[in-house]
């Protein structure tokens, strides 16, 4: 395979962004990342590394949709007490 390119086993690979030697791999797209490109998340059990691409893809859809339950039943509530209001005030 005369098209692969050499890899030194003992020289870590490069980081995806910014070529210093990665770290590790993104746990969501599995690019290698360095420390200071790769953003730690996760709960407070497990922790995983994602580059900053995926968290802030991660940041965007998976924070918003996290607080839907929560902030869909107090729009609900605040809703239903403006007609409430409303309804009381026009009789
Ligand atoms: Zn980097
Ligand atoms: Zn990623």
């Amino acid at each position: 395979m005369p098209a692969l390119q050499p890899i030194d086993s003992d020289a870590p690979p490069p980081c995806r962004d910014c070529g210093a030697p990665a770290a590790g791999p993104c746990a969501t797209c599995h690019a290698m990342i360095c420390a200071d490109c790769g953003a730690l998340t996760g709960g407070a059990v497990k922790k995983v590394v994602v580059c900053q691409r995926c968290d802030a893809q991660g940041r965007g859809t998976v924070g918003w949709r996290a607080w839907v339950p929560i902030v869909a039943p107090i729009l609900l509530g605040v809703l239903g007490l403006l007609i409430v209001t409303q309804l009381l005030r026009s009789c």
